[in-house]
């Protein structure tokens, strides 16, 4: 990881350690270009952009971009991974993150307050998703 003058707090350098280690990506190399952002469908559900979280993880703001979800809701389809010019897997390190929030064992979907008419409706495909990616 290339070495920045800005102080990061040291449970945040633990965390984008983490981050580094479980995605094998260099946030770093990130130039803010924005291209992720342009491409990902996420973006208006989320709390932020993905470059403007990946700008907050190199800043050392980890726990702003746990709570921001956009790491739950991202589909996984990739298009930032494919189109970033710095050649960093976008959808790798937002995925770490997901990791890094799933091992606290906070579950941000109850199946018990799924509504009935939403379990008759949705996809069993949704709904396996749903709690795979939403439940510790
Ligand atoms: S992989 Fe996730 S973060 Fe990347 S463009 Fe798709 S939805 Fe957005
Ligand atoms: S596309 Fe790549 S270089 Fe551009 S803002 Fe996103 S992560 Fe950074």
């Amino acid at each position: 990881m290339t070495d920045i003058p800005i102080p990061i707090p040291e449970q945040s350098k633990a965390q984008l350690h983490r981050i580094k280690e479980i995605s094998g990506e260099d946030i770093y190399k990130c130039m803010q270009c924005g291209t992720c952002s342009s491409v990902c469908p996420m973006n208006e559900y989320a709390g932020f952009t993905a470059r403007k979280g990946i700008h907050l993880l190199q800043l050392g703001r980890t726990e702003e971009v746990v709570a921001a979800r956009l790491s739950e809701l991202c589909a996984a389809c990739h298009t930032c991974t494919v189109r970033c010019p710095r050649g960093i897997d976008v959808a790798k390190v937002y995925e770490a993150v997901r990791l890094l929030s799933l091992r606290r064992n906070v579950d941000l979907l109850n199946p018990r307050e799924i509504p009935a008419e939403t379990i008759e409706e949705a996809p069993q495909i949704a709904m396996v998703s749903g709690l795979r990616k939403l439940t510790a």
